[in-house]
Parts: C-alpha cells; structure tokens; sequence
C-alpha cells in the first residue's frame, strides 16, 4: 500500500504532457490572435492520409483538433489505401505551390506500394513542419535554424518546462529511427538550451543493453516494444523519456490498451521524472508540429 508520501512523490514526477501541452497550446493561441489581428490570414496546416490504418486516422484526428484549438486552418486531404506514389506526389506538388498553405504532413506509415522517403523528400523544405526532409535534418545536425523533428521538440520543451538539467549529463537514447531516435540523439548533444549531454546512442545490435540504460540521467526510449524497459534497467532518480505508444489487445470497450516502452510499474519505484503513457510525449509531439507551422507562417510574413 503506498504511503500518503508517496503518492506526493509518485505526482511530483510525473511529467504531464498533455498539461504543458495545454499551457503552450494557449501560448501560440495568442500568437496567431495577434497575426490575425495584424490582418494577416491564419496558419495553415495541411495533413494527407493514405489508407484507412485506425492509430493513424487517431493522429490525424488529434492534429485536427489541436489546430482548431490554437486557431490555425487544417486541411485534410485523405487518400485511398490504392493511390499510387505518383498521384501522391502531384498532390504534394500541389500543396508546395500553395501559397495558402504553411505546412504539409504526410501522416506515416504509408501503403507498402509507397517509398516514404521519395515521400518525405517531395514535400517543400520551407513547409516540412515533420522536420523529415533531408534539409531540415541536415540543418539540425549542424545545429542552423530549421523545423526540428516534433517529437524529439516536443521532448526537449517539456524538459525545460520541467527545468530538468542537461548540461553535462548522460543520456541514452533506446531507438534509432529517422524520426525519432536519431535526432533526439542529435539535439540532446547539440549546444541548445536543453542539450549539452554525453549521448549514447543504443539499437538492436547493442550488447548488453542494460549496462548503457542504468547509466543513463535521462533515458529515453523510442523502439516501439510495450514495456521493453523495466525498473532494474533504470539509475536511481533518472529521468524517464517514455516514447512508445503500442495498442496491446485487452478486454476494454475499445479492445486495446495503449502501453509505452518502458514498464510503468517498475519504473516509476526508481525514476526521478517519468512520463506517462498516454499524456507524456504524444501531446507535446502535437506541440511540436504547432509550432513548427506557426513558425513556417512567421517566416513568410515576418510576423
Ligand atoms: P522504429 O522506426 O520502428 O524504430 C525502432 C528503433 O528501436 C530502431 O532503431 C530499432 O533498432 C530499435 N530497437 C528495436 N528492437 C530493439 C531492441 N531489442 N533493443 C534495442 N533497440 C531496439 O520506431 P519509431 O518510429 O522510432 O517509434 C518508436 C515508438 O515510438 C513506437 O511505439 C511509435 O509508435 C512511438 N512513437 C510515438 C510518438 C509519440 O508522439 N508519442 C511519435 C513517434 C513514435 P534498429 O535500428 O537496430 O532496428
């Protein structure tokens, strides 16, 4: 049974997303209401969908709602699970020679008939508000100004939100995927605000995983393996970046659970800072893309 002390404990630590997310949510809602009243249109976000995948029509949904929130227009183009690389190409076109539009997201997976990448790298550099094209990851990693990959913005602003140190401690970061991992890796060691860590770097290969994970002061963990990470591969007092978002099959009205990568239960005995899973990381990845389309608008009107 746990103790009046530490239920106060188990609410400090928790790093609530969703509720930073709110707070920055209101923030850029004031932003635009300025760029508005300057007479400048809103920002615009566009989002495509292929296909009829249930977690990703979820994600476009929440992007959706979050844009009406802060006061941006939002697009959505869906597409049928059968359209071609091609077709999907000319709609990216398209939207690049839009100058109503600010930002272009193409919603990921695509149907396995589609190359992300060919994807990814069609989309204009001045509207990639995702950060996957080449030149905003290029850009990153030289540390020059471009929109940062939302999840691992997200990550870093609800950090500082937190006022959690990073200078000079060690992060390990569990995952290496282009949209996730590798720049998180990328930021966490770049000279920013919430960077100037040691980072290690860890994937499928890596030997001997836990001996990197109990050494890390911030952890974080994007392999999409529910509770991958459990409490004996944590420091005492580490801070826990839960990535991981899986619907795991259980008895609910939904007919799922939604489990991160890391062990919650266990976890949350040793860590000093954890995120939940939902209300971590997935509202302040929302954030993320926010801000990179407010900032898209900023650069074309210098507002
Ligand atoms: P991904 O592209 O599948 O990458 C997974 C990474 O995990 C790979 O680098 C892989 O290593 C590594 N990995 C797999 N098994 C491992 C093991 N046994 N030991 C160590 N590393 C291992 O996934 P992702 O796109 O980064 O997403 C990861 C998770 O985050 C998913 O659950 C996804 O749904 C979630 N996600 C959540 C948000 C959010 O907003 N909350 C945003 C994006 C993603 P290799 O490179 O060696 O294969």
């Amino acid at each position: 049974m746990p103790t009046f002390a530490d239920k106060i404990s188990f609410c400090i630590m928790l790093l609530k997303g969703k509720e930073i997310a709110n707070q920055i949510k209101e923030e850029i809602a004031v932003e635009v209401e300025k760029i508005t009243s300057k007479g400048h249109r809103a920002p615009h976000l566009v989002a495509i969908l292929v296909g009829e995948d249930g977690a990703s029509k979820t994600y476009v949904k929440n992007k959706e709602l979050a844009c009406q929130k802060v006061g941006f227009t939002s697009t959505l183009v869906r597409l049928p699970e059968t359209t071609t690389e091609e077709e999907l190409l000319t709609k990216i076109q398209d939207i690049n020679n839009d100058d109503s539009i600010d930002g272009l997201i193409v919603q990921l997976p695509l149907p396995k008939h589609i190359s992300e990448n060919n994807v990814t790298q069609a989309i204009d550099p001045a509207k990639d508000v995702d950060g996957f094209h080449d030149v905003s990851v290029g850009k990153l990693t030289k540390g020059q100004d471009t929109f940062i990959s939302a999840t691992p913005y997200g990550i870093v602003q609800l950090l500082d939100r937190y006022d959690i140190e990073t200078k000079g401690k060690h992060c390990v970061v569990v995952g290496r995927s282009n949209i996730v991992g590798r720049p998180m890796s990328i930021l966490m060691s770049s000279s920013g605000k919430r960077g100037n860590c040691t980072v290690t770097i860890c994937h499928r290969h890596t030997e001997d995983l836990q001996r990197y994970t109990t050494m890390a002061d911030i952890l974080i963990v994007a392999v999409g393996i529910p509770e991958f990470i459990k409490g004996d591969m944590i420091k005492d007092g580490a801070t826990v970046i839960d990535v991981g978002i899986t619907r795991v099959d259980a008895d609910t009205p939904k007919g799922y659970v939604l489990k991160g990568d890391v062990e919650f239960e266990s976890a949350e005995k040793v860590a000093g800072y954890i995120t939940p899973v939902p209300g971590g990381v997935g509202p302040m990845t929302i954030i993320g893309l926010m801000q990179n389309t407010l900032k898209s608008h900023q650069n074309k009107f210098n507002s």
